[in-house]
């Protein structure tokens, strides 16, 4: 029997999913899926067990375990001034995918509008189908990847109820600066729209570029939920511990949903990923400063071998043009590349409405250790060099 509700028609398999599975069928070097091929910090994990071992193992509260929610309200003061109260403005969730899904889940009304950045992570397209909003995408273009505010004035209407934002964004590591910040915020403002803000790659921003985050902008901290996770910051991807921050009345809106999507999340990891916010911020430091390092070693064997390369201001990503190697079309690259020269990377159409905008990008995690970078970059220069 097969059958299938409207809410996931269309929706397929995940880009991630399918290209981490061609990169185990053909033995190909994965820098597709964007997860790190080392762990986070030791004593993280030791947390965790002693968490699994001292009894933390039966339902956590829905909203979070005490100490993760502290910990969160301690991180956001800490890094960016911003207060919250860790018993209404804090929620714990399933990775910041589930803090995305339960934001829109439990804000959008069908026929609602969703103004979102384009290229789009793709679970925002899934999860503001599933909640029967419509999507109005306002695209970065490359070479430069900047929003264009006017196009994000002519992309909002009467029926807009909400903007979501990305920054560091995924897919091409563009960092929002204060006049981008700025001027989404003025735009939020004056059409008095609810803001969802994914700064899952906080932490992760190179040379001179700073995250600064949306809420902080006037008018912006009632109106605004920040997703962020653990994953990303601590390197932990496999673990699905997330938080949403936000406004007490939109908080307890994610929280319904979230309710009966999960219940609660993970109760051991809570308390050790509460351990890993009050580590000193010289191990974020470290991350970034590797990570930053591993960029320049892609970015850098890219280049030589000929690609248009899109040097990231942030997040795990790189983006090329692949024009320059006799490609016009990502996907048609990304589907050679395995066989051809035994790497996987993401075409970057599937982010788009605007499929042209992306067709010849292509986008190459580097949040790997530098062994496995310089063989796939050995590997490309002998299939295209
Ligand atoms: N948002 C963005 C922009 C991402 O790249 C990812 C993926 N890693 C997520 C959300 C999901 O994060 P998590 O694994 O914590 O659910
Ligand atoms: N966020 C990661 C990426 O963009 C992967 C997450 C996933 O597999 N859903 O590659």
């Amino acid at each position: 029997m097969q059958r299938r509700a409207q809410r996931v028609t269309g929706l397929g398999t995940t880009v991630f999913a399918e290209m981490s599975a061609l990169a185990l069928r053909t033995g190909a070097v994965n820098l597709g899926q964007g997860f790190p091929d080392t762990d986070g910090p030791a004593e993280v994990v030791e947390a965790a067990v002693e968490a699994l071992r001292t009894g933390h193992n039966q339902y956590a509260p829905g909203i979070g375990v005490p100490a993760l929610r502290a910990a969160i309200a301690e991180h956001q003061r800490r890094h960016y001034g911003i207060d919250l109260d860790p018993d209404t403005e804090v929620l714990v969730t399933t990775g910041a995918t589930e803090g995305i899904a339960a934001a829109l889940l439990g804000l959008i009304d069908p026929g609602d509008e969703v103004v979102v950045l384009e290229p789009y992570y793709d679970s925002y397209v899934a999860c503001v189908q599933m909640a029967g909003g419509v999507r109005r995408p306002v695209t970065l273009r490359a070479p430069d990847f900047r929003l264009d505010v006017d196009e994000l004035r002519a992309a909002v209407s009467l029926r807009t109820r909400l903007l979501l934002v990305n920054s560091p964004h995924n897919p091409t590591g563009t960092v929002l600066r204060p006049a981008e910040l700025g001027a989404l915020a003025q735009v939020a403002v004056e059409h008095d729209l609810v803001v969802l803000t994914d700064e899952v790659y906080e932490h992760l921003t190179f040379d001179e570029h700073e995250h600064v985050p949306l809420s902080t902008y006037p008018g912006m901290a009632e109106r605004t939920l920040t997703v962020s996770s653990a994953g990303k910051t601590f390197s932990f991807t496999g673990w699905k511990v997330g938080w949403v921050c936000g406004p007490a009345g939109l908080v307890s809106s994610v929280l319904t949903a979230k309710q009966f999507l999960t219940f609660t999340s993970g109760a051991p990891l809570q308390p050790a990923v509460a351990h890993a916010l009050g580590l000193p911020s010289t191990v974020l430091d470290d991350l970034r400063e590797s990570l930053e390092g591993k960029r320049n070693l892609l970015c850098d064997g890219l280049a030589s071998i000929g690609f248009d390369v899109h040097v990231p201001e942030g997040t795990y990503f790189a983006t090329t043009d692949v024009r320059p190697l006799g490609y016009a079309d990502g996907t048609q690259f990304c589907r050679d590349l395995p066989t051809r020269a035994g790497v996987v990377a993401i075409p970057h159409q599937v982010f788009y409405d605007d499929v042209d905008a992306g067709r010849p990008l292509v986008r190459w995690a580097f949040c790997k250790r530098d062994d496995v970078l310089s063989d796939a970059l050995d590997r490309l220069a002998k299939a295209f060099g």
